[in-house]
């Protein structure tokens, strides 16, 4: 599949990487049908994210289509979702403290190594882990107005 590509400060490609695939009952595979560009992503271009390497795939602001899931993902196949850019198991001690920045298992799409070495989803598919948490319905909402829910609003909201 085709996925934006982290090649070092200030240069990204579209490049061919390996279609992603469930790794647990508690993933979903997503069709992307649109990703943002968020400031967060300018610090990544800049060379700025120490555990960014060359060949990350970048992106977490997300609206998808879920076309294959885990065992205990509650959606079902086809729901269109927004994904939260940040990943989060919602069972640890700092998730059910409502932390969920500090959980065990988190982190953050195409951030690299120092936050969870999850693929991105400037891509044509992204895995999404725990997505019983990280993904929520947006039924016929156009993805322009959803895909806000992911990061923007929500980041405003909680500064
Ligand atoms: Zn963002
Ligand atoms: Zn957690």
């Amino acid at each position: 599949m085709k996925a934006v590509v982290y090649k070092g400060p200030f240069q990204v490609a579209v490049e061919e990487v390996p279609e992603p695939r469930l790794e647990a009952d508690t993933d979903a595979l997503l069709e992307v049908e649109l990703s943002a560009i968020c400031g967060s992503d300018l610090h990544i271009y800049h060379g700025k994210i120490a555990g960014v390497l060359p060949g990350t795939v970048l992106g977490h602001e997300f609206v998808g289509r879920i076309v294959e899931k885990g065992p205990l993902v509650p959606f079902p196949v086809g729901e269109r979702v927004v994904g939260s850019f940040q990943v989060a198991c919602g069972e640890c001690p700092a998730c059910r403290k409502g932390q969920f920045f500090a959980c065990s298992r988190g982190g953050v799409f195409g951030f690299g190594l120092a936050l969870g070495n999850l693929p991105g989803a400037q891509a044509e598919r992204v895995r999404v882990p725990f997505a019983r948490h990280t993904l929520f319905p947006i039924g016929d909402l156009p993805a322009e107005e959803a895909i806000l829910a992911g990061d923007i609003l929500t980041t405003a909201y909680g500064g």
